[in-house]
């Protein structure tokens, strides 16, 4: 069986936690596309090679490590991002992905724009930026981290204005994404709401 989620919107809206969820529920693999930028982000940080040729040659070791998720490689990933040609590096295999058996959920910025337009669901979940800011705080510093509020809000500002402002693949919702805002929702009900537009569509 083929069957496309995409999921798309602004970081820390709560899209990676409902695709994983999405993704467990109904047995679809899962890709956070995310990923994919953020190593050609942090590798560039540290080679002399030109971001093209970073994407073009990324590997499965590139995905690994947990500095990928640091607010420092999130800024570095979303510099690169706006570049074609990286864009165009990366895009065979969100496509293959997309079409593997089984039914896949990837979530990003621009699945169901430019990766997928033809997806069975499309999602677009964001929360004001806030409440974004607020939960990355709380989250970074449960790890330890002596980062304020303040600076979180201005890096969350800051990429938003660079993801949604690029004239490449920018950030936004197709047309006809079903929208979820998790400004005002506990996470277990944005997941319940994401769950019930799936399995209506998977019911035809
Ligand atoms: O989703 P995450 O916060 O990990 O993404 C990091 C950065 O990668 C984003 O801010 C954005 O610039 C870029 N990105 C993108 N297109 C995607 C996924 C991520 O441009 N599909």
């Amino acid at each position: 069986m083929n069957f496309t989620v995409a999921i798309d919107g602004p970081a820390a809206a709560g899209k990676g936690t409902i695709s994983k969820a999405v993704a467990a529920h109904f047995g679809f693999a899962h890709l956070d596309t995310g990923l994919l930028y953020r190593a050609v982000g942090r590798k560039v940080m540290v080679s002399d090679a030109s971001p093209e040729e970073v994407a073009l040659a990324l590997t499965a070791e590139d995905l690994m490590g947990d500095d990928l998720r640091s607010a420092e490689v999130a800024q570095a990933a979303s510099k690169v991002a706006p570049i074609p040609e990286v864009r165009a590096a990366l895009l065979a295999f969100q496509h293959d992905f997309a079409r593997r058996q089984g039914g896949a959920i990837l979530d990003g910025r621009d699945i169901g724009t430019v990766i997928c337009p033809d997806a069975d669901v499309k999602l677009y979940v964001t929360a004001d930026p806030e409440t974004r800011a607020e939960r990355r705080f709380q989250e970074l510093s449960a790890k330890g981290s002596d980062t304020t509020y303040e600076t979180v809000l201005a890096d969350v500002k800051a990429r938003d204005a660079r993801d949604a402002g690029r004239a490449e693949a920018p950030m936004i919702a197709a047309d006809d994404a079903v929208l979820i805002d998790t400004t005002n929702l506990s996470i277990e009900d944005a997941i319940a709401s994401a769950v019930q537009v799936v399995a209506q569509r998977l019911k035809g």
